[in-house]
């Protein structure tokens, strides 16, 4: 099977350009964000808060995350219910950075993610996708652009999704979600050793799926 990691921080153009390259590869494209998002909506509907004053490991024992392919598109489920919209909410993206930072959590998910990776073809976009979970992946790509670029992409992304947000908030969640993922002790946000860095800034993300499309084809080969 061909693995490929594409890390990087949030609103870099990795699901964009991951789905781009998935479809035209034939592969699965797995979205790793969206499980902790969906650990993080049970968090939220439980009413706990960020700072997470909670047994951790308890509140995970309630539930059980899934994921599947309807149409070769990512669908996630918490407790049997597709939760795949409801976890595009700012308060969801918060949520997922705080609980990704506990140990219990990540290692909640792992085996999925691997199981993933052994089974089928992917392109699996996360942030410890190259360093911990597919170590040995047959391509790393770490896919960034500066903080400001991705602020803009992510606000135009939730104005257009009817969202009411504001600029300024999105920019501050960027930059809050960028120092927590990378560094927590776990699995920290970092590009893996042999990792490619590919710089989407000043790229449209079109431009960005054909780039990245032209380096996997010429290291596949
Ligand atoms: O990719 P996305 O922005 O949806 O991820 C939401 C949050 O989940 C990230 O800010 C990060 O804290 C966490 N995450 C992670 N490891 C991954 C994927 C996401 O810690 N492999």
């Amino acid at each position: 099977m061909i693995s490929i990691a594409l890390d990087g921080p949030a609103g870099a153009g990795k699901s964009t350009v991951a789905k781009g390259v998935a479809k035209d590869l034939g592969f699965i494209y797995v979205d790793t964000g969206a499980l902790y998002r969906t650990v993080g909506l049970h968090f939220i509907r439980k009413g706990i808060t960020t700072e997470l004053k909670c047994d951790i490991e308890s509140e995970l024992k309630e539930i059980v995350v899934d994921i599947k392919f309807v149409n070769n598109e990512q669908r996630v489920f918490l407790n049997g219910e597709d939760v795949s919209e409801q976890i595009r909410t700012p308060e969801a993206s918060m949520m997922a950075s705080a609980v990704s930072a506990k140990p219990p959590v990540r290692a909640f998910l792992l085996d999925m993610q691997r199981k993933l990776a052994r089974e089928n073809n992917v392109i699996m976009d996360g942030r410890d996708i190259g360093t911990v979970v597919l170590p040995d992946a047959t391509l790393k790509y770490f896919v960034t652009a500066t903080a400001e670029e991705r602020a803009n992409r992510r606000y135009k992304e939730l104005i257009e999704k009817g969202m009411d947000v504001e600029y300024k908030a999105v920019y501050d969640d960027i930059v809050k979600r960028d120092y927590n993922d990378s560094h927590r002790e776990i699995a920290p946000l970092k590009p893996a050793e042999d990792s490619i860095i590919f710089d989407t800034t000043g790229n449209t993300l079109e431009q960005s799926v054909e780039l990245l499309k032209k380096s996997i084809k010429e290291r596949l080969d």
